[in-house]
């Protein structure tokens, strides 16, 4: 499949709900209004969609959220999609998660075909952990990483870059990732949704963030790519991958690949858009047909690029839509 800008798209993310257990201060406000429970795709709509996509070109799914593992018996979403996997259709199924409930679900997802997951995870301190997250048990996701190490899934913790909050812990987290084996991402804070306070204020660029770990490390870039936006580096003499993910400081949309389904059936095509495509009356009403004539018009309507630079500096263009929404 291709967009109108030539690009190809072959990534498709999953977002399975948009309700979470808990309320990390920038992705959402504490009084978060979710979809009513009628709004959400069932799992059979999501995985014929799903497959409908598999079969014009799509190679990788990955899910998310909200939190993926919070909804009720998604391992049998879960299992239907790594059947793709199974017979060759799809390269990979991936998964990304706040970890709370890992310690169950690792197992099954080895078995279901998912290889790699990615874990958030923005501060080893168990306090700071709790108040980032409103909520959180660090030892719960500590734990709950262990499984799924020893579960043999590869794992890459997701820090997003806080300035006053974790940025005097990239240090700590970089030793924590290459003891372990896993790989880190950094995210820049994107500024999404209305009423999440004093993201503005927590916004640092990357090149700041890792500084730390230049003072006695050596960053090279890596041709390492998964399908995401990270750009890889390799950290010496920690033996760390770190990868980077700066949609404020270094726009990357110019290979973009990806569409987004959220859990109310929206096709979105852009994280930094309003633009969508309303996919449940297709799939309730109009069958595969209609499914592949909106899958046509969201690759025509996908936008060049996202505008985060300005919805930062200007709230009237902000979006209202939060990060849950559409997964991240
Ligand atoms: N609940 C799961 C989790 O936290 O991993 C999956 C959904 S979460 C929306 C996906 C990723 O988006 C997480 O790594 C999270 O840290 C990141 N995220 C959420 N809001 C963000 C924002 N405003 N800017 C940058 N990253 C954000
Ligand atoms: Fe939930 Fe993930 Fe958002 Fe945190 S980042 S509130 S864990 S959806």
């Amino acid at each position: 499949m291709q967009d109108n800008f030539g690009r190809t798209i072959d990534y498709l993310r999953i977002s399975v709900t948009d309700r979470c257990n808990f309320r990390c201060t920038y992705c959402m406000p504490e009084q978060q209004t979710f979809l009513p429970r009628t709004d959400l795709l069932d799992y059979t709509e999501i995985a014929l969609i799903a497959g409908r996509f598999i079969r014009h070109g799509i190679r990788k799914i990955r899910l998310t959220g909200g939190e993926p593992l919070a909804r009720r018996d998604v391992d049998v979403l879960i299992q239907e999609l790594g059947r793709h996997v199974q017979s060759g259709a799809l390269d990979e199924l991936t998964l990304t998660t706040n970890g709370s409930r890992l310690s169950y679900f690792a197992p099954i997802l080895r078995e279901s075909g998912v290889r790699r997951i990615n874990v958030s995870l923005d501060s080893l301190v168990p306090a700071k952990f709790n108040a980032v997250t409103r909520g959180g048990d660090l030892d719960q996701i500590l734990n709950g990483i262990e499984v799924a190490k020893t579960s043999g899934l590869g794992i890459r913790i997701n820090m997003v870059a806080l300035k006053g909050v974790n940025d005097d812990e990239i240090a700590p987290m970089a030793k924590y990732c290459a003891t372990n084996g896993f790989d880190l991402a950094l995210i820049e804070t994107m500024p999404l949704g209305d009423g999440v306070s004093g993201r503005t204020g927590q916004f640092i660029p990357l090149d700041d963030f890792i500084r730390p770990l230049l003072e006695k490390g050596t960053l090279t870039p890596l041709d390492h790519r998964t399908a995401g936006p990270a750009r890889y580096y390799q950290l010496e003499p920690l033996h760390l991958r770190l990868g980077l993910i700066t949609p404020m400081t270094h726009n990357f949309c110019g290979d973009c690949n990806r569409l987004r389904l959220a859990s109310d059936g929206k096709v979105h095509m852009c994280l930094g858009s309003e633009f969508h495509v309303d996919f449940r009356d297709a799939i309730r009403s109009g069958g595969m047909e209609a499914v592949d004539r909106l899958l046509q018009k969201a690759l025509r309507l996908k936008p060049e690029r996202h505008d985060f630079e300005r919805q930062m500096e200007d709230k009237d263009l902000r979006l209202h839509r939060h990060m849950n929404a559409t997964g991240g």
